[in-house]
């Protein structure tokens, strides 16, 4: 094992196992940042001019068509903002859907719906069969990977490209910003969502039942076939526009009766128990490192601050209790099976099968054309 080493410039640590530091003790996400995304990143005049022309191209395909772009909404300040952002200062028509994963939290439901409302737009909720979601869930924990929050993730992928087609639209918003995302969960932290050979092989060996009516979506459907022969393209317009968290959530409270949540990713009660208790406890993987260094690297968080909240827990012992409860509750098995889940040996991608190479290629391609910016392998 090697020594414990903390970033001298943001807190991301030896706990990502690739994590590189240079003679200054600065880490390779860092350098990433300075080096790939700083230089190309312009909220500034540029930024604005170079959206305004994306946005005129939108709405002219867009014409005579029910909607012009679609977009997720998960009630996250990230997607709240930019359903803001995209229907107010700049007019545009967006499909808005929601997945229905059977773990939104009540403020997120309510979130959803203010924004929603007051910008008259019609919210289409794909509601995920819950006997399937919970047998889904379950075979990953079995599995004893990191990644028991695909099942919820790859139903949003997949329902967001059935929409598109369904509808025939060719703009896709994400919410994904620089701003409090430059940094992104390390590889082996988070894998590949869409790996449909590992997700059929953790289904074979640990599914009890049938995933019928599940939405899936193969990387190579959407990524390359929707995207290089349907012409279906990804806009991120958080990127172009200044974007400040505080800034941003203190706006959505004023203008909607939005409400914040206490971590980012808490909208849902699955993955606020998944990244706040079950990853740092079973992995010592605390999401909130990488969090945390992006609002450093975006100046929104001094790297002090950071260090002192990262000495806490991200849920405290007596809502853990809470929520360990409930989530045993709805996936239907004991406290003492989800406590055994927890205290089985761990698992990597690669004890299962998987096509990490494709993926790693996909990756490689994209960096080197610029087209990705994160360092993702
Ligand atoms: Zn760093």
């Amino acid at each position: 094992m090697n020594e414990f080493k903390i970033c001298t410039n943001c807190v991301m640590d030896t706990t990502d196992p690739d994590i590189s530091f240079d003679k200054n003790g600065i880490c390779d996400h860092c350098k990433n940042y300075y080096n790939n995304i700083l230089p190309y990143w312009n909220t500034g005049e540029v930024g604005n001019l170079e959206l305004r022309k994306i946005i005129a191209k939108i709405k002219k395909e867009g014409q005579g068509k029910d909607f012009d772009c679609i977009m997720g909404m998960s009630g996250g300040a990230d997607s709240s903002y930019m359903l803001h952002i995209v229907v107010k200062e700049f007019g545009l028509r967006p499909l808005v859907f929601h997945v229905d994963g059977g773990w939104n939290s009540e403020l997120a439901v309510k979130n959803i719906e203010v924004i929603v409302e007051k910008l008259g737009l019609d919210l289409y909720t794909e509601v995920i069969n819950w006997e399937e979601m919970k047998a889904f869930q379950l075979a990953y924990f079995r599995s004893n990977l990191p990644y028991i929050d695909i099942p919820q993730d790859h139903a949003f992928v997949a329902t967001l490209y059935k929409f598109a087609e369904k509808y025939k639209i060719k703009y896709i918003l994400n919410g994904f910003n620089y701003s409090t995302e430059c940094i992104i969960n390390p590889f082996e932290w988070r894998y590949y969502g869409t790996d449909l050979a590992q997700i059929r092989d953790i289904i074979k060996q640990f599914c009890q039942i049938d995933l019928k009516t599940y939405p899936f979506s193969s990387v190579l459907y959407h990524k390359f076939y929707l995207r290089y022969f349907k012409g279906i393209k990804v806009i991120k317009p958080l990127n172009f526009v200044p974007y400040k968290k505080e800034i941003a959530m203190d706006f959505l409270k004023k203008e909607y009766g939005w409400q914040p949540y206490p971590q980012k990713h808490f909208e849902s009660r699955f993955t606020k128990f998944y990244e706040g208790f079950w990853l740092p406890q079973k992995f010592g993987y605390d999401t909130r490192k990488v969090q945390y260094s992006s609002l450093i690297l975006t100046g929104q968080m001094t790297r002090e601050e950071a260090i002192e909240k990262l000495k806490l827990p991200a849920i405290d012992k007596t809502e853990l209790e809470r929520d360990f409860e409930y989530i045993a509750n709805k996936l239907g098995i004991s406290i003492e099976e989800l406590n055994n889940f927890l205290n089985q040996p761990n698992k990597t991608f690669r004890d299962y099968k998987n096509q990490v190479w494709l993926f790693n290629f996909g990756a490689y391609i994209m960096n080197k054309l610029g087209i990705d910016r994160l360092k993702r392998s």
